[in-house]
């Protein structure tokens, strides 16, 4: 069904096609720069969304013009009701996809396959063992690499995110391209972002800048090609002649793509977030256990979304650290 009103279009012209829902705000790795050390304060079980709930609302978005979800999290295949939440979404018609860290994708392969969920995005910060310890505070390496390999293998469409932080992972953005070489995946690389609790600063920050400069350094101009971008692509995408797969940027930070977003956020407790970086939410879920209808209030969260970034709309504003604590923590918003 196409769109019935303008409800998800907001005051920029921007329609909101793509839904990204969080299932959980627990995770079985703890990266620091997504969470604090101590962890976070977790919703009851009973504030967050049942399997019904999810589907009810997702169902909501769909019928106002969504075309694309992606399941996230925390991590969502810890959620015991993952596969009950995946087939009723499937029955919707919607591009599916997940963003995971990996580590029980391949108790799942069959599940994807039968519902249709090609799109994968795992995280993956570091190829060198102990630096995967040091960010994750875990030892899943092995277990991640390997099913990277096995999704690509089962011909998925992998990405592969990586979180650059200065002097910690940008001396491996080269061998991370290199991965490209023979496995027909996308590496993209991610800014970091700040967060409330992820203790962010803006010199920990590998830009785009500086990411280019590295890999011009290390491939000629006749081997970087650089790639059409899909519409409302928040990488800009290259890739090195001869190779399967390509690499991009995600450039939140130094170079915003707010102009083409068409993104909404749903958290595991059923609020709406319409800018990742905008700390004021609505509470769908509260009006859906009322028995109200949640879409006025979804079409006032749209209407109200900002033009850049939310709150934080310049690099000045996001290096003001009273406003990262006004967000969630990126674990309970879900990337
Ligand atoms: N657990 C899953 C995973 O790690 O892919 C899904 C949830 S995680 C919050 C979604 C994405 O957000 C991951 O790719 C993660 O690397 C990214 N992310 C988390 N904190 C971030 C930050 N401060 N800056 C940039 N990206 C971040
Ligand atoms: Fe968990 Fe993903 Fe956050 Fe890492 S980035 S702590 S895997 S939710």
């Amino acid at each position: 069904m196409g769109p019935k009103t303008n409800t998800l279009t907001d005051t920029f012209g921007r329609a909101h096609s793509y839904l990204r829902i969080s299932l959980t705000e627990r995770c079985n790795l703890r990266c620091t720069y997504c969470m604090p050390a101590a962890g976070v304060p977790l919703s009851p079980k009973a504030h967050l969304m049942t399997a019904d709930e999810v589907y009810a609302i997702a169902k909501t978005f769909v019928d106002h013009g969504v075309t694309k979800i992606r399941l996230t999290g925390g991590e969502p295949l810890v959620r015991k009701d993952f596969r009950e939440i995946l087939q009723k979404l499937a029955s919707l018609p919607v591009r599916m996809g997940i963003t995971t860290n990996g580590i029980t994708v391949d108790r799942f392969i069959a599940d994807f396959k039968k519902n249709n969920l090609k799109d994968i995005n795992v995280s993956l910060d570091s190829l060198d063992v102990q630096k995967f310890k040091d960010i994750t505070r875990r030892d899943y390496f092995e277990r991640v690499y390997n099913n990277i390999l096995l999704l690509e293998k089962e011909g998925f469409n992998v990405k592969v995110n990586v979180v650059l932080i200065k002097d910690f992972n940008d001396s491996e953005i080269v061998d991370f391209i290199g991965l490209t070489k023979d496995l027909n995946i996308s590496v993209r690389f991610i800014e970091f972002m700040p967060f409330d609790g992820n203790k962010w600063n803006v010199k920990k920050m590998v830009s785009y800048a500086e990411i280019m400069k590295l890999v011009n350094t290390a491939y000629t101009s006749e081997k970087l090609l650089r790639l059409q971008d899909a519409p409302n692509d928040t990488t800009k995408n290259y890739s090195i002649k001869g190779f399967k797969g390509s690499f991009g940027i995600i450039s939140s930070v130094s170079n915003p793509f707010c102009d083409s977003c068409n993104r909404l956020r749903l958290t595991a407790n059923g609020c709406l977030k319409n800018c990742l970086f905008s700390s004021s939410e609505s509470n769908l879920l509260g009006l859906f256990r009322e028995g109200k209808s949640i879409i006025p209030s979804i079409a006032k969260a749209v209407k109200a979304k900002q033009k850049i970034r939310g709150e934080m709309d310049t690099l000045e504003k996001l290096k003001e650290s009273n406003l990262h604590s006004k967000n969630r923590s990126m674990i309970t918003i879900g990337g």
